[in-house]
């Protein structure tokens, strides 16, 4: 059952503030409600926005304590909080100005005789050009040399590009899921805030997440790739298994071929190196193989994970085998921290 819907408890829900059957009501209502995830997902944002912003300007100070160096932590929640309400203040600014303007042309710099890129129009550099493109009022694209795209929605509640070939870096500061890059092999929704994807001859292409979080959707199946990880797509076969880019050389190396290769003992092979070779942070990468492999190779992954980052006491072996789906949910909750 849906029950009310949840938006006003969220930020309480965020901080820790909501008593263990409310907590569980908002998580129960987060599945299920669409709009409520919206909004929980621009909360989020805020949020991540606020912690980056406040690592950076929150000073520690260090005292002299009888000769003793102590080291006093300024109050980062309240930076945290001054700088979540100015991100929340700014959001709602944006979201008003894009629905009063229609947006019908982007400003684009860096192309000669093109300063202006408008729905169903076509933006391409040469081998020795790159340009500068004003994504609406929402964030900044530079389009690398030898790259095409075509701009195919600008609209307050979507700005869509399809990226032919080539690279480009996208920079937001919209609520998430406002700019959307389709290439030929998935769709790379922003969540915010900054990514480099690039599309080859061959339709595959590279996700490489700097700031913030990208959802890479085919089919609806959305794998999510946060900072400092990576995510290839295949033509016709849509994303691989995200990747942290500090995983060693053995390890990416593995999980491509494992990703491109059917059942068989290679692939049992591959899983074994992935498996040897995998560190905390590499979880990431064995929570996304769970429902691509098969129930023996799940077994496996679950033996490693468990060591990585153990799950709560009601999950078991066969039941994240099974695919048993509160289960799956429970060691989410404790996977899932490498990626918010
Ligand atoms: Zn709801």
């Amino acid at each position: 059952m849906l029950g009310k819907h949840v938006t006003h408890s969220l930020s309480a829900y965020h901080h820790g503030e909501l008593p263990a059957d409310e907590r569980t009501r908002v998580e129960q209502h987060l599945q299920a409600c669409g709009a409520c995830r919206t909004a929980d997902e621009r909360i989020r944002f805020g949020l991540r926005l606020a912690s980056m912003l406040s690592l950076s300007t929150a000073p520690d100070i260090v005292i002299e304590d009888n000769g003793a160096r102590v080291l006093l932590q300024s109050k980062p929640w309240r930076w945290v909080f001054a700088v979540s309400f100015l991100a929340a203040v700014a959001i709602v600014i944006v979201v008003l100005r894009m629905n009063v303007a229609p947006l019908p042309a982007w400003e684009v710099s860096g192309v000669s005789g093109k300063d202006r890129l408008r729905p169903g129009e076509v933006l391409q550099t040469d081998a020795s050009t790159s340009a500068q493109v004003k994504i609406a009022n929402i964030g900044q694209l530079r389009v690398d040399p030898n790259t095409q795209i075509r701009l195919l929605v600008t609209r307050s509640d979507e700005h869509r590009i399809a990226l032919d070939r080539g690279k480009v870096e996208a920079t937001t500061w919209s609520p998430p899921r406002l700019f959307i890059v389709d290439t030929p092999s998935a769709r790379a929704v922003d969540l915010g805030c900054k990514y480099t994807l690039e599309v080859e001859e061959d339709g595959s292409s590279l996700l490489h997440v700097t700031l913030g979080l990208v959802a890479l959707d085919r089919g609806g199946r959305e794998t999510i790739v946060p900072a400092g990880a990576f995510c290839r797509t295949r033509s016709g076969a849509g994303p691989g298994t995200p990747f942290f880019e500090d995983s060693s050389v053995e390890f990416q190396e593995a999980l491509a071929r494992l990703d491109s290769l059917n059942e068989g003992l290679d692939r049992t092979r591959q899983l074994e190196i992935v498996l040897r070779e995998s560190h905390i942070r590499d979880a990431l990468s064995l929570w996304h193989l769970l429902p691509r492999l098969d129930a023996q190779s799940r077994a496996l992954i679950f033996d490693r994970l468990a060591q990585l980052l153990p799950p709560p006491p009601e999950v078991t072996r066969d039941g994240i085998v099974a695919m048993d789906p509160k289960m799956m949910e429970a060691w989410k909750k404790i996977v899932s921290q490498l990626w918010q």
